[in-house]
């Protein structure tokens, strides 16, 4: 019986910059992020479950998605490889938003298709600027590099050293 739930997206008035599809399943997280992205002119929509979001996807054709990694149900990789797996919205940018910031977790969130990773408690600054980048580069979205690895490589083991971002430290 229930819809989709949307919790504390207002519907923004006038000329709406981007439209965002959050994945987020904490009410607090939907409501900063909603307001964020409204105070930036775009216009977000939440989804709860992340076993609507694809649909949510296909019906709301947004510009990005943002979406938590740790989601009950279908979790933020999944959905991921889903959108990337769709006809629909292959193209569409996500940026992937989670609390843990494990090493390789960038890496792992990247190869299943998403251009950005933010990781919790936000930065607010890191967050608007993260979404303006992913904006910007709408249409020119061929996939970059290492994505689409067809040699089964395995000879780097543990080669981290990349230019993993050192977290805790943004105030
Ligand atoms: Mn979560």
């Amino acid at each position: 019986m229930r819809a989709n739930a949307y919790n504390g997206c207002k519907r923004v008035k006038g000329n709406i910059v981007a439209r965002i599809l959050i994945v987020e399943d904490n009410a607090l997280n939907i409501k900063l992020f909603c307001d964020l992205l409204a105070a930036h002119g775009h216009q977000p929509e939440a989804v709860t479950d992340s076993r609507n979001a694809l649909d949510a996807a296909k019906q709301f054709a947004p510009d990005l998605v943002i979406t938590d990694i740790q989601l009950p149900h279908v979790s933020g990789i999944e959905l991921i490889r889903m959108i990337r797996k769709d006809e629909q919205l292959a193209q569409v940018p996500i940026m992937a938003v989670t609390a843990y910031s494990a090493q390789g977790d960038e890496e792992r969130i990247r190869a299943a298709g998403a251009q950005a990773y933010v990781s919790k408690p936000i930065s607010v600054m890191k967050f608007a600027q993260t979404v303006d980048q992913l904006l910007e580069h709408r249409g020119d979205s061929a996939p970059t590099g290492e994505s689409q690895e067809s040699s089964a490589n395995e000879s780097d083991g543990g080669g981290g050293g990349g230019p993993t971002e050192a977290g805790g430290e943004e105030a």
